[in-house]
């Protein structure tokens, strides 16, 4: 029982307070649409409420205004846009109009069904002359058709009653802002203009083209009503506003059954997107509500097999961790030139733009459970090579690719470089997750065809921002992590994965030269990569410097962190976040830190320190990160497990768990937090499972925290999967699928064919 509720949240209390922060917990999303989680019915007046519909990458561009314009300065802002919405349902009743905000509700109850990816409400509304109707709604956003978005909408009488529908789209949409919050926009946007609407039969499409880009959607809604099963013809078309209406008389016990069907299409996927559609609802024509339903079930029965986490003894965990890789399925893309928003597609805080938060946060949960959706990220930066590489030249780079710290066709959109274009370490976080993908998939494909130029497009520019001195290299005047502490010299987290960067992309070098010479030898040429250059790449990553205080035996941030003060400016404490409260400046000045940023080195890297700099380094940062970025506990959660202190890392581990369900940063009305979401799968897989890949050996040291009795998850490592359920007295091993393997726990190599089971000795006890 207790696992069946896991893969629901739910909740019976109908609170107006609550109505953005709910859009955002149930809505429905497919790596291409996502739908806020607003009410058919609209709201009687003006409420928090925040409705919004996207598509993965569809956007308009406004010029950025820098009233002291320097060289290199983006000049063209991108922005998701809020595009026309398909819900809408307006109910009357005898006259009545119902709206959940003012009408008297018997019963309410609202879910997110994440075995059937399917959210809904259930209400009794009883109207003004007394008399009782169930409303019944659910929705989805197809996994299986990425331009599906359906509805169904259920009204069943216990009385006599006269009932009027309305169906449609509401054209009249705007995008979000607010100018007090620098996590979201803060000027109005709308920039959709429709080009044609057309009302036939049961079935509203509508043109739309943006104002600047030109970029066109096409959207097509097909609507049917059936009372007790018998299809009822609309009554009127409302052109003007592409609505439907039926009007009919129902006896008790009647039902009323709408079901809506849109599909969406956009010129950046096809140029002809009507003619797109027009195909797919041929395709489609025998599909109906229920059969979008039946797919989505089966579709996520296969997803959860292999990518599922069971815990036993903690129902908190349990929840919020089947929630945040739910939702992180859900918001993989599926469709061309995309990858993952901060937010998902779930809302329009940073305004729709991909960051880091992609590979490094991400990515790890899709690499070793959907490799497929993996490398659909890694193409995304694949084919927004040249933005990068326009980039770097912009930024005066001779050579290379510097990717944008955020964007969303590839154009650096950041107008504040500090804590923008200065995060070279983007690079080297796109290079990390190829290294990561290829090591656990084995794709040398992917590689020759796609890796090997992000690779040394990306390494080449750490010669251009740092350089040799006698005996090391220095990396200069960059923003690492942290964005409280910018323009920085040899900051230790972009060091160490610059070197990983340059290691790797030398290493493949030569590897390709040995099994594929020809496809090198072009690549080089067609980027002009000297020889010379490979050679600088070892020696910059072997001479790469790395700082290091020997008095506190601890890995400075940087090279001047230390010299500051630690925080307190006057002794006060205006609360979180920081950056609402502080100008950047003062905050730069001091030792505090925003979110993990040398904690975050050691849990991607061996970067070869000693046990003792690990721990000290932990506990040194610890006193000073305010954590103000979601991104950061999961670094702390994951060290902690690793230094052993398994109590210390359930407690960041619950607050990433939790972060959006309690609303915890107090935004995620703006949208989730993708990354913490993949974040806590990290904590709990690479936390407290142990896993750490070694090349061709997936190695496992699990330590769970006190609550927890077990802890199952599954692990795809070279096509073989491999699943994992440690308790207090064993590790036991399965392979589902694939070729034996070899497994290491706790140091000793094994291997596994069928299962293995391994009691846990007793001093590596997994707590
Ligand atoms: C964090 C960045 C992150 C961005 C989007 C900021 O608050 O500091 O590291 O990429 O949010 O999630």
């Amino acid at each position: 029982m207790e696992r069946k509720m896991s893969f629901l949240l739910e909740t019976k209390v109908f609170n107006p307070l609550f109505f953005s922060l709910e859009e955002t917990l149930y809505h429905s999303e497919n790596g291409y649409i996502g739908v806020r989680a607003s009410f058919e019915e609209g709201y009687a007046e003006t409420t928090n409420s925040l409705p919004g519909t996207y598509l993965s990458a569809f956007h308009d561009t406004y010029p950025i205004s820098h009233p002291e314009k320097l060289h290199g300065f983006p000049e063209i802002g991108e922005r998701i846009l809020n595009i026309t919405d398909v819900q809408s349902v307006r109910v009357r009743v005898d006259g009545q109009q119902f709206q959940l905000t003012d009408s008297s509700i018997e019963q309410y109850r609202r879910f997110l069904d994440m075995r059937e990816g399917l959210s809904g409400r259930d209400v009794i509304w009883k109207t003004g002359l007394g008399k009782l109707l169930e409303v019944r709604a659910r929705r989805l956003a197809s996994l299986s058709h990425p331009e599906i978005f359906t509805l169904e909408y259920r009204l069943s009488s216990q009385q006599a009653m006269e009932v009027e529908i309305e169906a449609g789209i509401l054209e009249n949409v705007n995008n979000l802002f607010d100018s007090s919050d620098p996590r979201t926009p803060s000027t109005p946007f709308h920039e959709l203009e429709i080009v044609s609407s057309k009302v036939e039969d049961d079935v509203i499409t509508i043109s739309s083209r943006t104002k600047t880009t030109g970029d066109s959607l096409a959207i097509r809604v097909e609507q049917h009503l059936k009372i007790n099963g018998i299809p009822l013809v609309p009554g009127s078309h409302n052109k003007r506003n592409a609505y439907l209406s039926w009007k009919t008389r129902i006896n008790r016990g009647v039902t009323i059954c709408l079901e809506k069907i849109a599909f969406f299409s956009d010129s950046l996927r096809h140029p002809n997107c009507e003619k797109k559609l027009q195909f797919l609802s041929e395709e489609l024509a025998d599909s109906s509500f229920e059969t979008f339903r039946a797919e989505q079930e089966d579709h996520l029965v296969k997803f959860w097999d292999s990518a599922d986490i069971q815990i036993e003894g903690d129902e908190l965990s349990q929840r919020g961790l089947r929630f945040n890789i739910f939702n992180l399925y859900q918001c993989a893309p599926r469709v061309s030139n995309a990858s993952i928003p901060a937010k998902g597609l779930s809302g329009e805080g940073y305004e729709g733009h991909y960051f880091w938060d992609a590979e490094i946060y991400m990515l790890p949960f899709f690499v070793y459970t959907q490799p497929q959706l993996a490398k659909n990220l890694l193409l995304f930066r694949y084919f927004t090579l040249n933005h990068a590489r326009t980039h770097a030249r912009k930024m005066g780079h001779s050579k290379g690719a510097a990717y944008p710290w955020r964007t969303i066709t590839g154009r650096e959109c950041s107008s504040h470089y500090p804590t923008g274009s200065a995060q070279y370490h983007i690079n080297a976080d796109i290079a990390y997750a190829i290294w990561r993908y290829w090591e656990a998939s084995n794709d040398i494909d992917f590689i020759v065809r796609y890796g090997a130029e992000l690779l040394f497009e990306t390494a080449r520019i750490w010669l251009e921002i740092g350089n040799f001195t006698k005996n090391d290299f220095h990396i200069n005047t960059v923003t690492g992590p942290d964005e409280y502490t910018c323009l920085v010299n040899d900051n230790y987290y972009t060091n160490a994965m610059a070197r990983k960067n340059l290691e790797t992309a030398a290493n493949v070098c030569t590897l390709m030269e040995a099994t594929h010479r020809p496809a090198l030898e072009k690549l080089k040429d067609s980027i002009g990569l000297e020889e010379s250059e490979v050679s600088s790449w070892q020696k910059a990553a072997k001479l790469m410097t790395l700082p290091y205080d020997r008095e506190l035996d601890i890995n400075p941030q940087d090279e001047s962190f230390l010299r500051k003060p630690k925080w307190k400016p006057g002794g006060e404490n205006r609360g979180h976040p920081y950056l609402l409260e502080y100008h950047p400046l003062t905050l730069s000045r001091f030792q505090i830190c925003k979110q993990a940023d040398t904690v975050l080195a050691y849990v991607l890297l061996d970067t070869g320190e000693s046990d003792s700099t690990i721990r000290n380094s932990y506990e040194y940062y610890e006193k000073i990160t305010t954590h103000d970025s979601s991104l950061s506990g999961v670094a702390f959660s994951i060290l902690a497990s690793k230094l052993g202190d398994s109590e210390k890392a359930y407690k960041y581990f619950r607050e990433l768990v939790v972060l959006d369900l309690e609303n915890t940063h107090g935004n995620t009305r703006h949208g989730i937090h993708a990354a913490n979401m993949g974040g806590s799968w990290m904590a709990a897989v690479w936390g407290f499972g142990g896993f750490l890949p070694k090349g061709p050996l997936p190695a496992f040291s699990p330590r769970l925290p006190d609550k927890w009795k077990s802890m199952v998850f599954s692990i795809l490592y070279r096509n073989s999967l491999i699943e994992v359920e440690a308790n207090r007295s064993s590790v036991n091993f399965s392979l589902r699928r694939g070729e034996p393997c070899e497994v290491e726990l706790y140091g000793e190599i094994l291997l596994l064919k069928n299962e293995l089971r391994c009691p846990v000795p007793p001093q590596t006890n997994p707590q």
